[in-house]
């Protein structure tokens, strides 16, 4: 059985008491969930220490960024490895904010993917095309291809990757996809998955639906056969948002 996964991305948003007052509301109204059900917020780095202090053991706290070197003369950076000897369990990978703004190209992400698995991090691998992609006709083409990066992967390591499909056109703008666009890419994604790893890893792998997610629109996203969650920007900065988008999970 694949994993329901509610997963907030602040963003580069939030003072350090904005944050800890946001995190202890997730913690009051969050369920424990269990194997199969999970919520996770990716906070800024800077807060993850305090915040994994604060955890009531309901939420799981992963990075938004890290840099694929162990350690060493990397000004600035933050390795894999410390963040997981802090207690950091989740990293995200492919975000199109980092592909884009921070050229992140295939060759650094395949080795941010494997400094997280080594470090024994689950990973939420993003893709997601451009508006002029869609527009084209090519949104397919793409996402294939930024799925076809897992292909060096093993099956063991295919357990800690989570997928989430976000069309950029959608993050952050309100323009959410349609269900019937978001499970349309969805499927195409688990048949990818299909073709490369066959039926059991597919199936087991949670796909997550992200862009302008909301409390309006979650419950029918989420209903999808092959929409196993979210990735939520904007709706998880307010406790009551992002509580009716756990809740349309469950
Ligand atoms: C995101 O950045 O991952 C995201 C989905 O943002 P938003 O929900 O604000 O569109």
């Amino acid at each position: 059985m694949r994993r329901k996964i509610v997963a907030g991305n602040w963003k580069m948003n939030l003072d350090v008491n904005e944050a800890e007052t946001l995190f202890k509301g997730i913690c009051s109204i969050a369920s424990a969930g269990n194997k199969y059900q999970k919520t996770l917020v990716f906070p800024p780095n800077i807060y993850i220490h305090s915040l994994l202090k604060e955890n009531n053991g309901a939420i799981e706290i992963g990075a938004q960024n890290f840099h694929f070197e162990t350690k060493g003369a990397f000004t600035g950076e933050v390795s894999a490895r410390q963040l997981k000897a802090l207690g950091c369990s989740w990293v995200l990978v492919g975000h199109s904010e980092r592909r884009v703004l921070f050229n992140e190209g295939a060759a650094i992400l395949s080795k941010k993917m494997d400094a997280a698995l080594e470090s024994n991090l689950q990973i939420i691998y993003c893709c997601g095309e451009s508006l002029r992609e869609r527009e084209e006709g090519n949104h397919f083409d793409k996402v294939r291809d930024q799925i076809a990066i897992l292909k060096s992967l093993t099956h063991e390591s295919m357990q800690n990757i989570s997928i989430a499909y976000e069309p950029i056109w959608a993050i952050g703008t309100g323009r959410t996809a349609s269900p019937a666009q978001a499970a349309e890419m969805h499927d195409f994604i688990r048949a990818e998955l299909e073709a490369i790893f066959g039926y059991t890893i597919a199936e087991s792998t949670s796909l997550l639906y992200g862009g302008s997610c909301s409390e309006e629109n979650a419950k029918e996203l989420f209903s999808c056969k092959n929409i196993d969650g979210g990735l939520i920007g904007g709706a998880s900065l307010k406790v009551d948002s992002f509580g009716a988008i756990i809740s349309a999970i469950e």
